[in-house]
């Protein structure tokens, strides 16, 4: 099959030539006819199967015809997240660098006044959180009365935020005229019954199971004890072992757990970054270029900030905890293995994880291997043992392997962790969890390096936070599990986060007008 056989413009035809891509994938093959063709789709696959484009490239066929007119969006695309919103306007960037498409990005973090600008010049396309939405249609900046197309990516993601009464509530503000194209990894009964609800006569699209992993990756469990410090020295020696580590995405289930690993890592001597949903929107969006631009090698994440990242080569993930929920796997592993590439994914697992593990491997309806053995037949430790073990770890740590080598970042911060006296596992935990992380919950960052393209290009690029107080905590974040600092219909506050901090210098990238 080939991409000129889908129907496309000749234009958006030739973007996607310039951009490198032969044969369309299967969801684009499959989902682009039919959504030329005006049909409601229900899209069911996950990131890393080209199902942007599987969306933004019909919508730039369609959008060749006819201008917007001022506060009245032609299409809307609603994401879950700031960072797949960001990147999925970069997509209209690269596909429609031939055409006049003018792409407002409405997302929290960024001052009200500059989208507003935006939306009164007329958008082609409205990409946005839908609390950052909602907040623009009540203050009546908006009017949605002439969307055209409607996007709901990664539905099953808004349901772990509590996004779903924002979606129901913006689809009943829109024309029941518009086309809806719904995505989502996997389709738990809250999502189905939205299906039901908001879209007509969809054509089912789906190209892997929901539960499906993909084939090229190589997945590994790894036994560790259960104490944190007892992880991290699991996870240093599997990275020590990966010859082929090129950089890898590591996954905490807790965003207080991203900032320690992330700080332990670093004082090891690792070239790491963190990323978590209480960072500010730019110093988010540093870290990921950091990262993409492989100044970074290892990237600590929490599943919310990490999800939708678009980042083609990512050799490892590691599971530094089993995750919660088990679709959490698929998503988390299939940030390697994309498009194609083979990749290799690590779960390191205690002996209370296991009926999570269980969870995973039911959904799965398969085992997944061990590394080195079962987490049962690990030896119970014995309190001098893991000191041993801890030491021993240190020793590795300042030898010369090559691995190590190739992910250490610089002299001085490997000499300063490798020439300090031994402390003993109780100092080492006790200076942990003394440590404040990094990245604090509600602490602004302020980012020192390059902008990613997206956001230089547009260079008056805008940052702000959100006063803790006005964010009512859920369930999850309670908890201390990372929801991107959302919950519920509080998305709305959280995605609206009034400017602090960095007073005029704030950036923003709310709206990307294309090529002509
Ligand atoms: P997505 O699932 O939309 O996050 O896309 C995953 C990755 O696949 C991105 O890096 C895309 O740039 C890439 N991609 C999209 N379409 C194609 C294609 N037809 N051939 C190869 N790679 C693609």
């Amino acid at each position: 099959m080939l991409f000129s056989e889908l129907g496309l413009s000749a234009k958006v035809l030739a973007a996607v030539e310039a951009a490198g891509y032969t044969e369309p994938t299967p969801i684009q093959a499959e989902a682009i006819p039919h959504a030329l063709q005006r049909r409601d789709i229900l899209g069911i696959a996950q990131t890393g199967t080209g199902k942007t484009a599987s969306f933004v490239l019909p919508m730039l066929t369609h959008l060749e015809k006819g201008r917007a007119r001022a506060r009245m969006p032609r299409t809307l695309i609603v994401e879950p997240t700031r960072e797949l919103a960001a990147q999925v306007a970069e997509n209209f960037v690269k596909y429609g660098k031939d055409q006049r498409v003018n792409v407002a990005l409405l997302i929290g973090g960024m001052s009200f006044d500059e989208q507003d600008k935006k939306i009164d010049r007329g958008a082609d396309v409205l990409i946005a959180t839908p609390g950052r939405l909602l907040d623009h249609f009540e203050r009546g900046k908006l009017l949605m009365t002439g969307v055209e197309i409607l996007v709901i990516d990664e539905a099953d993601r808004m349901l772990d935020m509590g996004f779903i009464p924002d979606i129901e509530r913006i689809c009943k503000l829109l024309p029941f005229t518009r086309q809806t194209l719904f995505f989502s990894a996997t389709m738990p009964p809250e999502i189905t019954r939205l299906t039901e609800q908001f879209l007509q006569n969809p054509v089912r699209v789906e190209v892997a199971k929901a539960s499906s992993t993909a084939l090229t990756i190589e997945q590994k469990l790894v036994a560790t004890q259960k104490e944190d410090y007892a992880k991290r020295e699991t996870l240093r020696k599997i990275i020590r072992s990966q010859d082929d580590l090129t950089n890898a995405i590591i996954f905490c289930n807790r965003k207080i757990d991203v900032a320690s690993l992330f700080r332990s890592l670093e004082k090891h001597g690792f070239s790491a970054g963190a990323l978590h949903g209480d960072m500010d929107q730019r110093a988010r969006m540093t870290m990921l270029h950091n990262f993409r631009e492989n100044k970074l090698t290892l990237l600590v994440a929490s599943d919310v900030a990490a999800r939708g990242l678009d980042i083609p080569a990512v050799s490892h993930v590691f599971n530094f905890d089993v995750p919660i929920h088990a679709e959490d796997y698929v998503h988390r592993i299939g940030r390697t293995g994309r498009a194609g590439r083979s990749g290799k994914a690590f779960t390191l697992v205690s002996r209370t994880d296991k009926k999570y593990l269980d969870a995973i491997e039911k959904m799965l309806n398969t085992k997944i291997d061990w590394l080195d053995g079962n987490v049962e037949e690990l030896p119970e430790p014995e309190p001098g043992e893991a000191r041993e073990e801890k030491r021993g770890g240190r020793k590795t740590a300042s030898g010369s392997s090559s691995r190590r080598s190739a992910t250490t970042r610089g002299g001085s911060r490997r000499g300063s962790a490798e020439t300090r006296e031994p402390r003993t596992v109780e100092q080492e935990i006790a200076a942990l969890g003394d440590e404040q992380p990094e990245v604090p919950a509600a602490a602004f960052v302020v980012a020192t390096e390059d902008l990613p393209a997206v956001v230089a290009d547009h260079a008056d690029v805008e940052v702000a936070a959100v006063p803790p107080s006005r964010v009512a905590p859920s369930p999850r974040s309670r908890a201390g599990y990372d929801n991107g600092g959302r919950s519920g219909r509080g998305s709305a506050q959280s995605d609206d986060r009034s400017p602090v901090g960095f007073g005029e210098e704030i950036p923003a990238f709310m709206t990307i007008s294309t090529g002509f």
